[in-house]
């Protein structure tokens, strides 16, 4: 975007309201944290509300770069994570995408807008249950959300161009990377015994598997088999993605 360009743009949006203001200031934190595929921005930006996964007292503050709470102790994943995870994914149109942990279902709206079809494992029910009904209110019709383990992934539906996990595991799944197709890739966040998380990105290569450590993150701990019932429910759904540091971004994208 030029000078002349950007300063129309936020000419528009202080005529727009405080919405529109609010998704320029985003827009710009994003670019400047390196966020630069523009397919990525549009979908953060202009395409799926944010403010239809939030708590309505909540909505104000959609498009701020924080993680809020989307009501029964969930909280949705700060903007600059979901748009980082999804261009470290490199989507491109025809892709297809795995996704583990569908929560409130915004990344895998995200995802909907840069591959063919989502698919989504979560392993609440009642979570999936009001995903899979507000994402069919915003017409996303390439999500499918899967009730079940997303340690075990989707293997009759294999392999993926690309695996996204917003639940931290303690090591890397074999089950997923075995799902993931020649050249595709893997992003997810990995707890290290003193409980640091890093986002780490697998990309299955000619050469074998290829691993980055990428920034610092907090998520929820990815959690064996399905809930027991009656046992805890949301306890766990509340440390997901805490805001973090500003990582340097640069040198990896
Ligand atoms: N992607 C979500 C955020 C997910 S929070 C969003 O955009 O809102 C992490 C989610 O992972 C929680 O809903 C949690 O229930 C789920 N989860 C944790 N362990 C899991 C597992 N083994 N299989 C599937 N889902 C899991």
């Amino acid at each position: 975007m030029d000078g002349a360009e950007a300063s129309t743009e936020v000419r528009d949006a202080f005529h727009a309201g405080p919405m529109a203001q609010a998704k320029l200031t985003l827009g710009m934190q994003l670019r400047v944290r390196g966020i630069t595929n523009a397919h990525v921005l549009s979908a953060m930006l202009d395409e799926v509300p944010r403010e239809r996964f939030v708590i309505q007292s909540m909505a104000d503050r959609a498009y701020e770069d924080v993680t809020l709470p989307i009501g029964l102790g969930q909280t949705i994943s700060q903007p600059f994570i979901v748009a980082l995870m999804s261009q470290l994914l490199e989507p491109s149109p025809g892709k297809t995408v795995l996704e583990i942990g569908t929560g409130c279902g915004y990344q895998a709206a995200i995802l909907a807008k840069l591959f063919e079809h989502v698919y989504s494992i979560e392993r609440h029910a009642d979570l999936a249950e009001t995903a899979r009904e507000r994402l069919r209110q915003l017409d996303c019709t390439n999500i499918s959300v899967h009730l079940g383990d997303g340690f075990l992934g989707l293997p009759d539906l294999a392999p993926f161009d690309a695996i996204i996990l917003t639940a931290a595991p303690r090591k890397v799944p074999n089950a997923l990377l075995n799902q993931l197709s020649f050249g595709g890739r893997l992003v997810m966040p990995l707890e290290l015994e003193n409980g640091d998380q890093f986002l780490m990105r697998y990309t299955n290569s000619k050469a074998g598997l290829f691993e980055e450590k990428l920034n610092p993150v907090r998520f929820v701990p990815m959690i064996q088999g399905l809930p027991v019932k009656n046992g805890p429910q949301a306890t766990e759904i509340s440390r997901e993605s805490l805001p973090i540091e500003s990582p340097k971004v640069d040198s990896i994208l």
